[in-house]
């Protein structure tokens, strides 16, 4: 059997995600800034064949048994639907991550490519506020692509939604209705200081004590059983569906991480928030052997801290923003 990867406090790392592009059509403030993003040129991207390898490796070898699809923005890579097909087809848990501004047109496509599950990162039900969040008008076509996924058959479709506050802070109920009455699963995320243009304060963050307080003024609502999953998860009493927060922030779940992360141009990181990473990319380009590139998997796992510190003095923010990182 392939030995896992573990880290020198004994976590075992299962989960890969995958940036496919540091691309994205929209301009979230809270992810990259709105002008002068610094696009890594095409031709340093890992192609197709490149995260096929590396994803192999990972499976057959070390244990990984889930793989999420993240950027950027997924979908604007050209074929995604062929790489979903690959990576599938090596039997593992397939997600991704998407802004849905294109999934009314892709969302069947990627189902009968295999993709299981689909996150769908929408912070706003109001057109204005959305174009001041994402500088794009592309509301409609957002909700669009959640029904669009709804139809596809994804089960259960989940929305991202990132509170802050001043800006989205009181649209917490009216989300927790529109998943009620369209069959998703809102997950509130906390607000992390990734955000291009370092405007993160922890007075910004909506935390997931505050969200809880806040649904509870409406609904009745009861724990479920936390898996291993880094969201808490509540179903609504009267059996209209569920909700969950994601307390990043004020309550990291960094002792039970499984993840590692792999960039568009083949940085393996072992933290979202981590400083350093090994670079895949001359092993995949210049003859390194499937050995070679486990044994530096193994190596960053290795180099895993404990928890991330961002509620500490001596936490260091990373340089990178959320869209390079993939979140
Ligand atoms: N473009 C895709 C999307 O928007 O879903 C995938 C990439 S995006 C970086 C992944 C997730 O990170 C989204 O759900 C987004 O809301 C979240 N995100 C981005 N910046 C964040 C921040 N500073 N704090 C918390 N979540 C953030
Ligand atoms: Fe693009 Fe997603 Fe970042 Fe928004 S959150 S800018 S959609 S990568």
């Amino acid at each position: 059997m392939a030995e896992g990867l573990i880290d020198t406090f004994g976590r075992v790392h299962t989960d890969l995600r995958i940036s496919v592009t540091d691309r994205c059509n929209f301009r979230c403030a809270y992810c990259m800034p709105e002008e002068g993003m610094q696009w890594l040129d095409r031709g340093g991207i890992l192609s197709y064949e490149e995260i096929v390898r590396v994803a192999s490796i990972l499976v057959n070898e070390a244990g990984v048994k889930s793989i999420r699809l993240t950027g950027g923005e997924p979908t604007v890579r050209a074929r995604l639907p062929i790489l979903v097909e690959r990576l599938a087809a090596l039997g593992v848990e397939l997600s991704m991550t998407t802004n849905g501004a294109t999934l009314a047109l892709i969302a069947h496509d990627l189902k009968a490519a295999g993709l299981q599950r689909l996150n769908i990162s929408i912070d706003t039900l109001h057109a204005d506020r959305f174009f001041e969040l994402t500088k794009r008008n592309e509301l409609s076509r957002v909700i669009e692509g959640i029904h669009a996924a709804v139809e596809a058959g994804f089960d259960p479709v989940k929305l991202n939604v990132v509170p802050m506050r001043g800006i989205n802070d009181d649209e917490v109920l009216d989300f927790l209705r529109f998943g009620q009455e369209n069959g998703v699963t809102v997950r509130f995320i906390e607000f992390m200081p990734l955000d291009a243009q370092s405007e993160w304060s922890n007075e910004r963050v909506i935390t997931a004590k505050e969200i809880l307080e806040t649904a509870a003024t409406e609904y009745e609502f009861e724990p479920i059983t936390r898996g291993s999953s880094p969201a808490e998860r509540f179903r609504f009493t009267d059996g209209s569906g569920e909700f969950g927060v994601i307390a990043s922030v004020t309550e990291p779940f960094c002792e039970a991480c499984d993840r590692m992360r792999l960039t568009a141009d083949g940085q393996l990181r072992n933290c979202l928030f981590a400083l350093g990473h090994t670079d895949l990319r001359p092993l995949l380009r210049d003859g390194g052997t499937d050995e070679d590139i486990l044994d530096a998997i193994r190596g960053e796992v290795k180099k895993k801290w404990a928890g991330h510190a961002i509620n500490q003095v001596h936490f260091i923010r990373p340089t990178k923003s959320m869209s390079q990182l993939g979140g």
